[in-house]
């Protein structure tokens, strides 16, 4: 079944690795995807938020795939104080299942390999370099070489540690996530909600993400060095124990979302990292689809070029890329993100009564980060520390 040689080897097929894939193919060279999970798409672990800005440069929204349609956020305080704002662009609460199959269908269109429960545990080294993967297909050990491997292989990715890359994150930056997915809720299909404060999600947020009007994703992330103390299962049991008593758990989910900045190195000799592997995640909202997606594009496209080109000093224009599309606005969001997730329940409550006071038409995240500062001007320096510190 499997050829002995590619070009490129993609380990992992999630959202980064399809997009890999999809965009080293459409340069020529051959390329296959390979997948430890029986389905490409499944198990889903994912809130499942994107913007369509996001995600219209790769894929057209297709309803098949989008359970709901955002125009609102609903940013709620310690003292249940709610703030709506409306979005003025849109967002789309995904069926990922659908989304990551799609994804994966357009890698195979522009002529890429996908082989599922192909588990790569290790990479081939010969004579000092890196060759290709070793992968267990079927119960049987087996050797694909190939000149650029791309670790798409998610939080967890072992592909970097192989090739001798630095992947730690600290313990603090690494969000301990955990998600229901529940049914028979009353939710509005077009609004977000996000809770922040200590009861619920110190160090992070507890967001409800509509599937529809009566389904809802309901999950929460707080910082590792948090969940040292108390686990995520335990907050999350006491936000639906008081807000949604009995209600039915559809699937339950938890894993880890590396909300740092992107790694020092995510180009090593032949191999690339893209995605969460490379931690390439909003450190923000920890949302890694998108960011994912483009981290994929551009490594996958270099990657081709590489081959065609015979290279392959082109790979280290990746980070480069990298850097100035996505990862330098990052390191400011990390900063940010330090800032807010430190804040204290009193000063989240002081924000939210002045942001109340902005008309609803007039509510934006810069107004209200306008009047916060006007109602509490010691909040300066908290917000001064975010640009300077
Ligand atoms: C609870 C939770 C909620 C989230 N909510 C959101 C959200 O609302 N919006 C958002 O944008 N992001 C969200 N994220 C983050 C988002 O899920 C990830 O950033 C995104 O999936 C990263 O895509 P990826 O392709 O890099 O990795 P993944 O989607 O994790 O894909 C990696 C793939 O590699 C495979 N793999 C791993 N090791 C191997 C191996 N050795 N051999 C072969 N295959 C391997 C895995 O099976 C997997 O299919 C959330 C994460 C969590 C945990």
């Amino acid at each position: 079944m499997l050829d002995k040689f590619y070009d490129v080897i993609v380990v992992g097929a999630g959202p980064s690795g399809t997009t890999a894939a999809r965009f080293a193919a459409e340069q020529g060279v051959s390329v296959i995807v390979l997948e430890k999970d029986r389905d490409v798409g499944y198990p889903v672990r994912c809130g499942e938020a994107v913007s369509k800005e996001g995600i219209e440069p790769f894929i057209q929204p297709d309803p098949k795939w989008i359970a709901s349609t955002i125009n609102s956020f609903i940013l709620i305080s310690p003292d249940e104080t709610e703030v709506k704002i409306n979005f003025n662009r849109t967002g789309y609460i995904l069926e990922r299942r659908i989304f990551d199959y799609e994804l994966g269908k357009l890698a195979a269109k522009a002529g890429a390999q996908i082989i599922t429960k192909a588990y790569v545990y290790d990479l081939l080294k010969e004579d000092g370099k890196i060759t290709g993967v070793k992968v267990e297909h079927n119960g049987e050990q087996k050797e694909i070489r190939g000149k650029i491997i791309i670790g798409a292989d998610g939080v967890e990715s072992r592909i970097g540690r192989f090739a001798g890359i630095k992947t730690h994150v600290k313990i603090s930056d690494m969000e301990c996530c955990v998600q229901f997915t529940v049914s028979s809720i009353s939710v509005n299909p077009n609004a977000c909600y996000f809770y922040f404060g200590t009861e619920y999600s110190p160090g992070g947020y507890l967001w409800i993400f509509p599937k529809g009007s009566d389904s809802a994703n309901i999950g929460l992330g707080i910082g590792g060095d948090k969940a040292k103390h108390r686990s995520p299962i335990s907050y999350i049991n006491h936000f639906l124990d008081k807000k949604y008593p009995q209600v039915p758990k559809l699937t339950m989910i938890s894993g880890g979302v590396p909300c740092s900045f992107t790694l020092e190195e995510i180009v090593k000799d032949n191999v690339m990292l893209v995605g969460d592997a490379a931690r390439q995640v909003n450190p923000l909202s920890g949302g890694g689809i998108t960011s994912g997606m483009i981290g994929g594009s551009i490594a996958g496209e270099i990657a081709g070029k590489a081959i065609k080109q015979n290279n392959f000093k082109l790979l280290q224009q990746y980070p480069e890329i990298w850097h100035q599309r996505v990862g330098k606005r990052h390191e400011i969001y990390y900063k940010i993100k330090n800032a807010i997730y430190n804040f204290s329940d009193k000063t989240l409550n002081s924000i939210a009564h002045s942001a109340i006071k902005i008309p609803e038409d007039e509510r934006t995240l810069l107004s209200i980060f306008k009047i916060a500062l006007y109602d509490k001007p010691s909040l300066i320096f908290d917000f001064a520390k975010i640009f300077f510190y």
